[in-house]
Protein backbone atom coordinates (compact mmCIF):
# COMPACT_ATOMS: atom_id res chain seq x y z
CA UNK A 1 0.00 0.00 0.00
CA UNK A 2 1.94 3.55 -0.91
CA UNK A 3 -0.69 6.45 -1.35
CA UNK A 4 -0.59 10.39 -0.81
CA UNK A 5 -4.00 11.13 -0.25
CA UNK A 6 -5.39 12.37 2.99
CA UNK A 7 -9.29 11.00 3.89
CA UNK A 8 -11.90 13.38 2.57
CA UNK A 9 -13.09 13.96 6.26
CA UNK A 10 -10.23 15.16 7.78
CA UNK A 11 -8.99 17.14 5.14
CA UNK A 12 -12.35 18.80 5.82
CA UNK A 13 -10.85 19.88 8.96
CA UNK A 14 -7.26 20.46 7.97
CA UNK A 15 -8.77 23.03 5.75
CA UNK A 16 -11.18 24.09 8.36
CA UNK A 17 -7.81 24.07 10.79
CA UNK A 18 -5.56 26.15 7.73
CA UNK A 19 -8.59 28.99 7.22
CA UNK A 20 -8.99 29.65 11.43
CA UNK A 21 -5.32 29.77 12.12
CA UNK A 22 -4.59 32.00 9.18
CA UNK A 23 -7.69 34.51 9.59
CA UNK A 24 -8.11 34.21 13.85
CA UNK A 25 -4.84 33.26 15.37
CA UNK A 26 -2.10 34.58 13.47
CA UNK A 27 -3.28 38.38 13.61
CA UNK A 28 -2.73 37.66 18.00
CA UNK A 29 0.62 36.94 17.50
CA UNK A 30 1.02 41.14 16.52
CA UNK A 31 -1.14 41.80 20.01
CA UNK A 32 0.04 39.53 22.63
CA UNK A 33 3.11 38.72 24.58
CA UNK A 34 4.10 35.31 25.32
CA UNK A 35 1.95 32.95 24.51
CA UNK A 36 2.20 30.85 27.78
CA UNK A 37 1.09 33.59 29.90
CA UNK A 38 -2.67 32.04 30.63
CA UNK A 39 -3.61 34.47 33.31
CA UNK A 40 -2.67 37.24 31.06
CA UNK A 41 -6.24 38.71 31.54
CA UNK A 42 -6.04 39.93 27.60
CA UNK A 43 -4.69 35.78 27.09
CA UNK A 44 -8.05 34.85 28.87
CA UNK A 45 -10.45 38.06 26.99
CA UNK A 46 -8.52 36.83 23.75
CA UNK A 47 -7.76 33.19 23.47
CA UNK A 48 -10.22 31.27 25.39
CA UNK A 49 -13.15 32.16 23.31
CA UNK A 50 -10.98 30.26 20.18
CA UNK A 51 -10.03 27.65 22.78
CA UNK A 52 -13.71 27.15 22.82
CA UNK A 53 -14.41 26.91 19.56
CA UNK A 54 -11.57 24.22 18.96
CA UNK A 55 -13.17 22.42 21.49
CA UNK A 56 -16.73 22.63 20.32
CA UNK A 57 -14.99 21.55 16.85
CA UNK A 58 -13.45 18.10 18.38
CA UNK A 59 -9.94 19.28 17.96
CA UNK A 60 -8.38 20.08 21.33
CA UNK A 61 -4.89 18.25 22.71
CA UNK A 62 -5.69 15.99 20.14
CA UNK A 63 -1.84 14.40 21.01
CA UNK A 64 -2.78 11.70 23.25
CA UNK A 65 -3.61 8.02 22.13
CA UNK A 66 -6.34 6.53 22.95
CA UNK A 67 -4.80 4.48 25.55
CA UNK A 68 -3.81 7.75 27.61
CA UNK A 69 -7.34 9.03 27.10
CA UNK A 70 -6.93 10.74 23.39
CA UNK A 71 -8.78 10.85 19.93
CA UNK A 72 -6.16 8.46 18.53
CA UNK A 73 -5.32 10.71 15.28
CA UNK A 74 -2.09 8.73 15.18
CA UNK A 75 1.55 10.40 14.24
CA UNK A 76 0.48 10.99 10.65
CA UNK A 77 -2.54 13.11 11.59
CA UNK A 78 -1.16 14.91 14.64
CA UNK A 79 1.99 15.72 12.01
CA UNK A 80 0.01 17.31 8.88
CA UNK A 81 -2.21 19.15 12.45
CA UNK A 82 0.55 20.53 13.32
CA UNK A 83 1.88 21.92 9.93
CA UNK A 84 -1.12 24.08 10.52
CA UNK A 85 -0.33 24.99 13.99
CA UNK A 86 2.67 25.92 13.08
CA UNK A 87 1.77 28.95 11.14
CA UNK A 88 1.20 31.19 14.02
CA UNK A 89 3.17 31.39 17.06
CA UNK A 90 -0.27 31.48 19.14
CA UNK A 91 -1.17 28.14 16.67
CA UNK A 92 -0.47 25.50 19.15
CA UNK A 93 -1.60 26.82 22.52
CA UNK A 94 -4.95 27.50 20.65
CA UNK A 95 -5.24 24.04 19.96
CA UNK A 96 -3.94 22.88 23.66
CA UNK A 97 -0.57 21.33 21.13
CA UNK A 98 2.03 23.17 22.74
CA UNK A 99 5.34 22.23 23.95
CA UNK A 100 6.51 21.56 26.67
CA UNK A 101 3.15 20.63 27.69
CA UNK A 102 2.34 17.85 25.47
CA UNK A 103 5.48 15.84 25.69
CA UNK A 104 4.93 16.50 29.80
CA UNK A 105 1.27 15.58 29.22
CA UNK A 106 2.31 12.41 27.37
CA UNK A 107 4.99 11.40 30.31
CA UNK A 108 2.16 11.89 32.91
CA UNK A 109 -0.47 10.05 31.14
CA UNK A 110 1.91 7.64 30.64
CA UNK A 111 3.39 7.19 33.98
CA UNK A 112 1.76 9.47 36.39
CA UNK A 113 -0.19 7.66 39.33
CA UNK A 114 -4.23 8.50 39.55
CA UNK A 115 -2.83 11.02 42.38
CA UNK A 116 -0.57 12.97 39.88
CA UNK A 117 -3.25 12.69 37.09
CA UNK A 118 -5.10 14.64 38.99
CA UNK A 119 -3.64 17.31 40.20
CA UNK A 120 -0.89 17.81 37.35
CA UNK A 121 -2.76 15.99 34.06
CA UNK A 122 -6.16 17.05 34.15
CA UNK A 123 -5.63 21.11 34.36
CA UNK A 124 -2.60 20.51 32.08
CA UNK A 125 -4.84 19.74 29.33
CA UNK A 126 -7.31 22.04 30.02
CA UNK A 127 -4.60 24.49 29.98
CA UNK A 128 -5.84 25.96 32.80
CA UNK A 129 -1.64 25.68 33.94
CA UNK A 130 1.27 25.56 31.66
CA UNK A 131 4.14 23.26 32.71
CA UNK A 132 8.35 23.34 32.41
CA UNK A 133 10.60 20.18 31.98
CA UNK A 134 13.68 20.62 32.98
CA UNK A 135 16.80 18.56 32.43
CA UNK A 136 19.56 20.94 31.21
CA UNK A 137 22.25 22.10 33.01
CA UNK A 138 24.81 25.05 33.05
CA UNK A 139 28.36 22.62 32.85
CA UNK A 140 26.62 21.11 29.82
CA UNK A 141 23.56 20.18 28.06
CA UNK A 142 23.96 17.36 25.22
CA UNK A 143 25.86 15.12 27.54
CA UNK A 144 23.10 14.38 29.77
CA UNK A 145 25.34 11.45 32.16
CA UNK A 146 27.28 15.08 33.11
CA UNK A 147 24.03 16.23 35.57
CA UNK A 148 24.99 16.72 38.98
CA UNK A 149 21.51 18.12 40.16
CA UNK A 150 20.45 15.60 43.33
CA UNK A 151 17.89 15.08 45.31
CA UNK A 152 18.39 13.25 48.68
CA UNK A 153 15.10 11.43 50.33
CA UNK A 154 14.92 12.94 53.69
CA UNK A 155 11.97 11.04 55.79
CA UNK A 156 9.12 11.27 53.60
CA UNK A 157 10.76 13.93 51.22
CA UNK A 158 12.94 14.33 48.48
CA UNK A 159 15.82 17.93 48.98
CA UNK A 160 16.81 19.25 45.59
CA UNK A 161 20.08 20.84 45.08
CA UNK A 162 21.40 21.88 42.05
CA UNK A 163 21.09 24.59 38.88
CA UNK A 164 19.28 23.86 35.58
CA UNK A 165 18.79 26.43 32.98
CA UNK A 166 17.08 27.13 29.63
CA UNK A 167 13.90 25.42 31.44
CA UNK A 168 11.60 27.14 29.45
CA UNK A 169 8.81 28.81 30.35
CA UNK A 170 9.39 28.40 34.15
CA UNK A 171 8.49 31.43 35.48
CA UNK A 172 4.76 31.13 33.71
CA UNK A 173 4.73 26.87 34.93
CA UNK A 174 2.70 26.04 37.73
CA UNK A 175 5.02 23.03 38.31
CA UNK A 176 8.28 21.58 36.91
CA UNK A 177 9.32 18.33 35.70
CA UNK A 178 12.82 17.94 36.63
CA UNK A 179 15.42 15.22 35.92
CA UNK A 180 17.76 15.00 39.35
CA UNK A 181 20.20 12.43 40.45
CA UNK A 182 18.87 9.91 43.09
CA UNK A 183 20.93 6.62 42.56
CA UNK A 184 24.16 8.12 41.93
CA UNK A 185 25.67 4.30 42.90
CA UNK A 186 24.00 2.56 40.60
CA UNK A 187 26.05 0.66 37.84
CA UNK A 188 24.34 1.77 34.99
CA UNK A 189 24.77 5.68 34.10
CA UNK A 190 21.23 5.88 32.38
CA UNK A 191 19.89 4.19 35.93
CA UNK A 192 21.19 7.22 38.11
CA UNK A 193 18.67 9.88 38.15
CA UNK A 194 14.66 10.17 38.46
CA UNK A 195 12.16 12.41 37.32
CA UNK A 196 10.20 14.75 40.23
CA UNK A 197 7.46 16.81 39.98
CA UNK A 198 8.12 19.84 41.78
CA UNK A 199 5.10 22.64 42.47
CA UNK A 200 6.42 26.44 41.59
CA UNK A 201 6.63 28.64 44.37
CA UNK A 202 8.29 25.44 46.74
CA UNK A 203 10.72 27.55 48.97
CA UNK A 204 14.28 26.98 47.72
CA UNK A 205 13.47 27.57 44.11
CA UNK A 206 14.54 30.66 42.58
CA UNK A 207 14.28 32.07 39.02
CA UNK A 208 17.94 33.72 38.94
CA UNK A 209 17.78 34.98 35.21
CA UNK A 210 15.37 34.20 32.28
CA UNK A 211 17.20 34.13 29.30
CA UNK A 212 15.38 35.44 25.76
CA UNK A 213 15.86 35.12 22.24
CA UNK A 214 15.60 36.95 19.36
CA UNK A 215 11.74 36.77 17.83
CA UNK A 216 10.76 36.16 21.10
CA UNK A 217 8.56 38.05 22.92
CA UNK A 218 10.22 38.40 26.23
CA UNK A 219 12.57 36.53 28.00
CA UNK A 220 11.32 33.16 28.96
CA UNK A 221 14.32 30.84 29.46
CA UNK A 222 15.12 30.51 32.94
CA UNK A 223 18.81 29.28 34.66
CA UNK A 224 16.85 27.21 38.19
CA UNK A 225 18.51 27.44 40.97
CA UNK A 226 17.94 24.51 43.88
CA UNK A 227 18.36 25.29 47.16
CA UNK A 228 17.16 22.36 49.86
CA UNK A 229 14.10 22.85 47.69
CA UNK A 230 12.00 19.87 49.73
CA UNK A 231 9.70 17.47 47.16
CA UNK A 232 6.83 15.05 48.86
CA UNK A 233 8.26 11.74 48.55
CA UNK A 234 5.44 10.09 46.56
CA UNK A 235 6.49 12.95 43.54
CA UNK A 236 8.58 10.82 41.56
CA UNK A 237 6.87 10.60 37.72
CA UNK A 238 7.61 6.78 36.74
CA UNK A 239 9.77 5.16 38.95
CA UNK A 240 13.79 5.74 40.51
CA UNK A 241 15.97 5.66 38.59
CA UNK A 242 13.61 5.93 35.97
CA UNK A 243 14.79 9.48 33.91
CA UNK A 244 16.03 7.92 30.79
CA UNK A 245 12.95 5.94 30.24
CA UNK A 246 10.84 8.84 30.49
CA UNK A 247 12.47 11.40 28.63
CA UNK A 248 12.75 9.43 25.70
CA UNK A 249 8.65 8.76 26.15
CA UNK A 250 8.54 12.41 25.49
CA UNK A 251 10.52 13.40 22.79
CA UNK A 252 9.31 10.80 19.76
CA UNK A 253 5.92 12.45 19.04
CA UNK A 254 7.29 16.12 20.02
CA UNK A 255 10.25 15.81 17.41
CA UNK A 256 8.06 14.84 14.88
CA UNK A 257 5.26 17.64 15.64
CA UNK A 258 8.02 20.39 16.21
CA UNK A 259 9.52 19.41 12.38
CA UNK A 260 6.50 19.78 11.13
CA UNK A 261 5.75 23.31 13.11
CA UNK A 262 9.23 24.24 11.87
CA UNK A 263 7.89 23.03 8.05
CA UNK A 264 5.05 25.62 8.83
CA UNK A 265 7.54 28.33 9.15
CA UNK A 266 9.89 27.69 6.10
CA UNK A 267 6.57 27.21 3.86
CA UNK A 268 5.28 30.83 5.18
CA UNK A 269 8.89 31.95 3.78
CA UNK A 270 8.76 30.30 0.45
CA UNK A 271 5.48 31.80 -0.04
CA UNK A 272 6.48 35.30 0.91
CA UNK A 273 9.73 34.93 -1.11
CA UNK A 274 7.40 33.71 -4.29
CA UNK A 275 5.21 37.44 -3.71
CA UNK A 276 8.20 39.73 -3.42
CA UNK A 277 9.65 37.63 -6.38
CA UNK A 278 6.43 38.52 -8.72
CA UNK A 279 6.19 41.72 -7.34
CA UNK A 280 9.56 43.45 -7.42
CA UNK A 281 11.22 44.63 -10.35
CA UNK A 282 14.88 45.52 -10.82
CA UNK A 283 16.18 46.60 -14.39
CA UNK A 284 12.84 46.26 -15.97
CA UNK A 285 12.55 42.74 -14.81
CA UNK A 286 10.89 40.86 -12.31
CA UNK A 287 12.60 39.04 -9.85
CA UNK A 288 11.16 35.80 -10.68
CA UNK A 289 12.88 36.30 -14.35
CA UNK A 290 16.43 36.43 -12.88
CA UNK A 291 17.82 33.28 -13.03
CA UNK A 292 19.65 32.97 -9.60
CA UNK A 293 16.42 34.52 -7.84
CA UNK A 294 14.35 31.18 -9.54
CA UNK A 295 17.29 28.76 -8.27
CA UNK A 296 16.64 29.81 -5.08
CA UNK A 297 12.52 29.26 -5.49
CA UNK A 298 13.25 25.87 -6.73
CA UNK A 299 15.78 24.92 -4.62
CA UNK A 300 13.56 25.82 -1.65
CA UNK A 301 10.38 23.84 -2.79
CA UNK A 302 12.61 21.00 -3.51
CA UNK A 303 13.98 20.65 -0.04
CA UNK A 304 11.12 21.67 1.78
CA UNK A 305 9.07 18.38 0.00
CA UNK A 306 12.27 16.22 0.27
CA UNK A 307 11.88 17.15 3.92
CA UNK A 308 8.19 16.98 4.70
CA UNK A 309 8.33 13.59 2.77
CA UNK A 310 10.88 12.45 5.54
CA UNK A 311 9.02 13.59 8.49
CA UNK A 312 5.41 11.86 7.22
CA UNK A 313 7.36 9.08 6.15
CA UNK A 314 8.54 8.74 9.75
CA UNK A 315 5.26 9.71 10.92
CA UNK A 316 3.84 6.72 9.25
CA UNK A 317 5.89 4.25 10.63
CA UNK A 318 5.11 4.88 13.88
CA UNK A 319 1.70 4.55 12.84
CA UNK A 320 2.46 0.76 11.51
CA UNK A 321 2.93 0.04 15.57
CA UNK A 322 7.19 0.79 15.41
CA UNK A 323 8.23 2.08 18.46
CA UNK A 324 10.65 5.43 18.73
CA UNK A 325 13.68 3.31 19.46
CA UNK A 326 12.59 1.35 16.38
CA UNK A 327 12.68 3.88 14.54
CA UNK A 328 15.74 6.63 16.13
CA UNK A 329 17.16 6.47 12.58
CA UNK A 330 13.97 8.34 10.45
CA UNK A 331 13.71 10.40 14.28
CA UNK A 332 17.11 11.44 14.25
CA UNK A 333 17.58 12.27 10.98
CA UNK A 334 14.08 14.15 11.08
CA UNK A 335 15.85 16.10 13.73
CA UNK A 336 19.49 16.48 12.14
CA UNK A 337 17.42 18.03 9.03
CA UNK A 338 15.51 20.32 10.43
CA UNK A 339 17.45 23.50 10.99
CA UNK A 340 19.00 23.23 7.95
CA UNK A 341 15.72 23.57 5.90
CA UNK A 342 14.46 26.29 7.92
CA UNK A 343 17.80 28.64 7.83
CA UNK A 344 17.74 27.76 4.01
CA UNK A 345 14.46 28.71 3.39
CA UNK A 346 14.40 32.03 5.63
CA UNK A 347 18.03 33.07 4.48
CA UNK A 348 17.12 32.67 0.91
CA UNK A 349 13.39 34.53 1.42
CA UNK A 350 15.44 37.44 3.73
CA UNK A 351 17.77 37.53 0.51
CA UNK A 352 15.10 37.93 -1.86
CA UNK A 353 13.44 41.04 -0.29
CA UNK A 354 17.04 42.86 0.10
CA UNK A 355 17.21 45.21 3.17
CA UNK A 356 13.55 44.53 3.90
CA UNK A 357 13.75 40.99 4.59
CA UNK A 358 17.18 42.35 7.00
CA UNK A 359 14.42 44.88 8.91
CA UNK A 360 12.26 43.74 11.99
CA UNK A 361 9.07 44.32 9.77
CA UNK A 362 9.96 40.84 8.32
CA UNK A 363 9.87 37.52 10.07
CA UNK A 364 13.02 36.03 8.40
CA UNK A 365 15.37 37.18 10.84
CA UNK A 366 12.94 35.06 13.25
CA UNK A 367 13.00 32.61 11.67
CA UNK A 368 16.34 32.31 11.10
CA UNK A 369 17.31 32.68 14.76
CA UNK A 370 14.72 29.71 15.09
CA UNK A 371 16.83 27.67 12.66
CA UNK A 372 19.16 27.44 15.52
CA UNK A 373 16.89 26.94 18.25
CA UNK A 374 15.32 23.92 16.89
CA UNK A 375 19.12 22.73 16.15
CA UNK A 376 19.78 23.26 19.92
CA UNK A 377 16.77 22.38 21.67
CA UNK A 378 15.75 18.55 22.28
CA UNK A 379 20.00 17.72 22.08
CA UNK A 380 22.33 19.92 19.31
CA UNK A 381 22.02 18.68 15.70
CA UNK A 382 25.09 16.72 15.65
CA UNK A 383 24.39 14.09 18.47
CA UNK A 384 21.48 13.04 16.18
CA UNK A 385 23.79 12.89 12.98
CA UNK A 386 25.64 10.50 14.87
CA UNK A 387 22.48 8.71 15.78
CA UNK A 388 22.13 8.64 12.25
CA UNK A 389 25.36 7.39 11.30
CA UNK A 390 25.51 4.52 13.79
CA UNK A 391 22.32 3.59 12.83
CA UNK A 392 23.13 3.31 9.73
CA UNK A 393 26.32 1.28 9.42
CA UNK A 394 25.41 -1.06 12.78
CA UNK A 395 24.44 -3.84 10.49
CA UNK A 396 27.17 -2.77 7.54
CA UNK A 397 29.78 -6.03 7.79
CA UNK A 398 32.97 -4.86 6.93
CA UNK A 399 34.65 -6.29 3.74
CA UNK A 400 36.47 -9.50 3.86
CA UNK A 401 39.98 -8.66 2.48
CA UNK A 402 42.17 -6.00 1.96
CA UNK A 403 39.82 -4.39 -0.86
CA UNK A 404 35.95 -3.14 -1.53
CA UNK A 405 33.88 -6.38 -1.91
CA UNK A 406 32.53 -4.36 -5.07
CA UNK A 407 36.20 -4.19 -6.54
CA UNK A 408 35.05 -4.58 -10.31
CA UNK A 409 37.60 -7.40 -10.47
CA UNK A 410 36.14 -9.24 -7.39
CA UNK A 411 32.48 -8.50 -9.05
CA UNK A 412 33.56 -9.78 -12.59
CA UNK A 413 34.91 -12.78 -10.79
CA UNK A 414 31.61 -13.78 -9.00
CA UNK A 415 29.34 -12.96 -12.31
CA UNK A 416 31.70 -15.24 -13.49
CA UNK A 417 31.49 -18.02 -11.13
CA UNK A 418 27.40 -17.58 -11.60
CA UNK A 419 27.41 -17.98 -15.28
CA UNK A 420 30.90 -19.40 -16.83
CA UNK A 421 32.76 -17.25 -19.20
CA UNK A 422 30.88 -15.11 -21.72
C1 LIG B 1 15.17 27.90 22.81
C2 LIG B 1 15.63 26.77 23.67
C3 LIG B 1 14.77 26.19 24.58
C4 LIG B 1 15.20 25.17 25.42
N1 LIG B 1 14.32 24.64 26.32
C5 LIG B 1 14.74 23.69 27.18
C6 LIG B 1 13.86 23.18 28.19
O1 LIG B 1 12.70 23.60 28.28
N2 LIG B 1 14.33 22.27 29.06
C7 LIG B 1 15.62 21.80 28.99
O2 LIG B 1 15.97 20.95 29.80
N3 LIG B 1 16.49 22.27 28.04
C8 LIG B 1 16.08 23.20 27.14
N4 LIG B 1 16.94 23.70 26.19
C9 LIG B 1 18.33 23.30 26.25
C10 LIG B 1 18.75 22.36 25.13
O3 LIG B 1 18.19 21.09 25.29
C11 LIG B 1 20.29 22.33 25.19
O4 LIG B 1 20.74 23.62 24.79
C12 LIG B 1 20.89 21.29 24.30
O5 LIG B 1 20.67 20.00 24.82
C13 LIG B 1 22.41 21.51 24.14
O6 LIG B 1 23.03 21.67 25.39
P1 LIG B 1 24.04 22.91 25.62
O7 LIG B 1 23.34 24.16 25.22
O8 LIG B 1 24.54 22.83 27.01
O9 LIG B 1 25.19 22.67 24.60
P2 LIG B 1 26.57 21.89 24.84
O10 LIG B 1 26.30 20.57 25.46
O11 LIG B 1 27.51 22.84 25.53
O12 LIG B 1 27.04 21.68 23.35
C14 LIG B 1 27.52 22.83 22.59
C15 LIG B 1 27.81 22.39 21.19
O13 LIG B 1 28.83 21.41 21.18
C16 LIG B 1 28.63 20.53 20.09
N5 LIG B 1 28.43 19.17 20.62
C17 LIG B 1 27.93 18.81 21.82
N6 LIG B 1 27.90 17.48 21.92
C18 LIG B 1 28.38 16.99 20.79
C19 LIG B 1 28.60 15.67 20.30
N7 LIG B 1 28.28 14.57 21.02
N8 LIG B 1 29.14 15.54 19.05
C20 LIG B 1 29.44 16.63 18.31
N9 LIG B 1 29.26 17.89 18.73
C21 LIG B 1 28.73 18.06 19.94
C22 LIG B 1 27.39 21.01 19.35
O14 LIG B 1 27.75 21.90 18.32
C23 LIG B 1 26.65 21.76 20.44
O15 LIG B 1 25.73 22.71 19.93
C24 LIG B 1 16.52 24.69 25.33
C25 LIG B 1 17.39 25.26 24.39
C26 LIG B 1 16.97 26.28 23.57
C27 LIG B 1 17.92 26.86 22.59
Amino acid sequence: MWGFETEPEFQRELDWIDAFVRERVQPLDHLLGNQYDVADPEFVRLVRPLQAEVKARGLWACHLGPELGGKGYGQLKLALMNEKFGMARFGPIVFGAQAPDTGNSEILAHFGTPEQKRKYLEPLLANEVVSCFSMTEPQGGADPLGFTTSAVLDGDEWVVNGEKWFASEARTAAFFIVMVVTEPQAENPYRRATMLLVDAGTPGLEIVRDYGFHGEPEPAHAHLRFTDVRVPAGNVLGGRGEAFAVAQTRLGGGRLHHAMRTIAQAQRAFEMMCERAVSRTTKGQRLADLQMVQEKIADSWVQLRQFRLLVLETAWLADQGRDWRQIRLHVSAVKAEMPKVLHDIAARALQVHGSLGLSTEMPFTDWLVNSFHVGLADGPTEVHQQVVARELLKDVAPAEGMFPSYLRAEEERRARELYGSV
